[in-house]
């Protein structure tokens, strides 16, 4: 009787014609499809005759290394088809081609070996695929963090290269101011204010840019200390007083419960956030208005409400005025005065605010029943602030 072998042997030139009209559509890898089967072949003799199917490990690995980059992009499960196909139609061409008994045994003898094949190309092919895609998430995470660096490196230059000239501005405008004082020229005077003015208020925007810049790349670094809301709100309140007077709007403040209270947190920030909100309660705020400001101690948090008179804000807008450069209305009807009564602005004083507070781990939200520049439905700005009794463990 044949031996297994013997018999594959005898089928070979059939099965490779198979292999060639089956698995070759362009004329083009006829060779090497031929090569490769012919190699096949071969490890499939040697693997019967040695009953060891590990004998496949070299040549499906070369051929795992032999994968495109497009094979591992597009994930095609490439290795594992074509062996399928080569055992699909050896089993077709023992079946037909042999009697049954012979069919059994030979197919029974190739039975383990086809699993084993299935088996381990899976298992190669989906570990290049994984090894691939890991090199991919490295390279796309050392990219990040370039991108990150070159960010923060803007940020950094841009900071420097924008305040550098304003600086001389301002130092020149002050010697003339100081020259214009001694020789009593109050026309000039008012023109070298002008300058000074739009100096400092060009500094406010860059310094507001460079702010949203840092939270949008998490680079800011807060400067946690103990503060009191009291303080902080009474010193904002101090600062604003001349315009809040200038525009008629009273300011009250409740002593609420927490209000008092020692918290930890970046209190120049903090003054930030509050100067944001009240110097926009102002500016939405028609003159003779009222801001109040009130709040409450929850557990494990303190939430202050910025309540005005003012304009209110359409439900629709309540969350993309906290994005960047989202200003509602009309520019061209908006004054330029940073508290004029609907006066122009960069629309970054929100998206810094919420920038603070969640850097705080807080947040901040809006309330209003809506716009209207005739019966001032005012808004409530809400915001929580994490009630913290000892510094943060990384910021000591
Ligand atoms: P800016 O004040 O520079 O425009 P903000 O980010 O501070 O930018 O505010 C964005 C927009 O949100 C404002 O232009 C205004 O339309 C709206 N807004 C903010 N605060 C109030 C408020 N208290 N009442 C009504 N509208 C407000």
């Amino acid at each position: 009787m044949l031996k297994p072998t013997e018999i594959l042997l005898s089928l070979f030139p059939i099965i490779e014609n198979r292999v060639l009209i089956e698995l070759t559509k362009g004329s083009l890898l006829k060779d090497e499809i031929a090569d490769q089967f012919q190699s096949f072949f071969n490890h499939l003799l040697q693997t019967i005759e040695t009953g060891n199917p590990s004998w496949f490990d070299p040549l499906l690995e070369t051929w795992a290394n032999s994968l495109t980059q497009t094979d591992l992009v597009e994930s095609k499960i490439i290795i594992n088809e074509f062996i399928t196909q080569l055992v699909l139609i050896i089993h077709q061409t023992i079946v037909e081609n042999t009697e049954a008994q012979q069919a059994v045994q030979l197919n029974t003898t190739l039975m383990p070996i086809y699993l084993y094949l299935i088996n381990k190309t899976t298992n190669i092919e989906t570990n290049k695929k994984i090894l691939y895609l890991s090199k991919q998430v490295e390279k796309a995470k050392s990219d990040l963090a370039k991108l990150d660096e070159s960010k923060s490196n803007f940020v950094a230059v841009a900071a420097h290269e924008l305040k550098t000239p304003l600086t001389l501005i301002d130092g020149y405008t002050s010697m003339l101011i100081d020259m214009i004082l001694k020789q009593n020229n109050s026309d000039l005077l008012v023109f070298t204010n002008g300058i000074l003015n739009g100096s400092k208020r060009l500094r406010g925007i860059i310094e507001d840019m460079i702010d949203v810049s840092l939270l949008e790349n998490n680079l800011l670094i807060l400067n946690y200390q103990p503060y009191w809301l009291n303080r902080i709100l009474e010193f904002v309140l101090l600062e604003l007083s001349p315009v809040s007077k200038d525009r008629n709007i009273s300011i009250n403040i409740h002593d609420f419960d927490g209000y008092n209270l020692m918290n930890y947190g970046d209190s120049e920030r903090l003054i930030q956030l509050f100067k944001n909100l009240i110097i926009n309660a102002i500016k939405f705020t028609p003159d003779g208005g009222t801001i109040s400001i009130n709040g409450r101690k929850l557990t494990g948090f303190i939430e202050v409400l910025i309540s005005d008179t003012g304009i209110g804000i359409n439900q629709e807008d309540q969350t993309t005025i906290f994005e960047k450069f989202n200003r509602l209305g009309n520019i061209a009807l908006h004054s330029s005065s940073k508290t004029n009564f609907k006066g122009g602005g960069p629309g970054l004083g929100l998206p810094i605010a919420k920038g603070i507070a969640e850097a705080h781990g807080g947040s901040i939200w809006v309330e209003s029943s809506g716009y209207s520049e005739t019966d001032f439905p005012g808004s409530t700005f809400h915001i929580l602030l994490p009630h913290l009794d000892k510094l943060p463990e990384n910021n000591k």
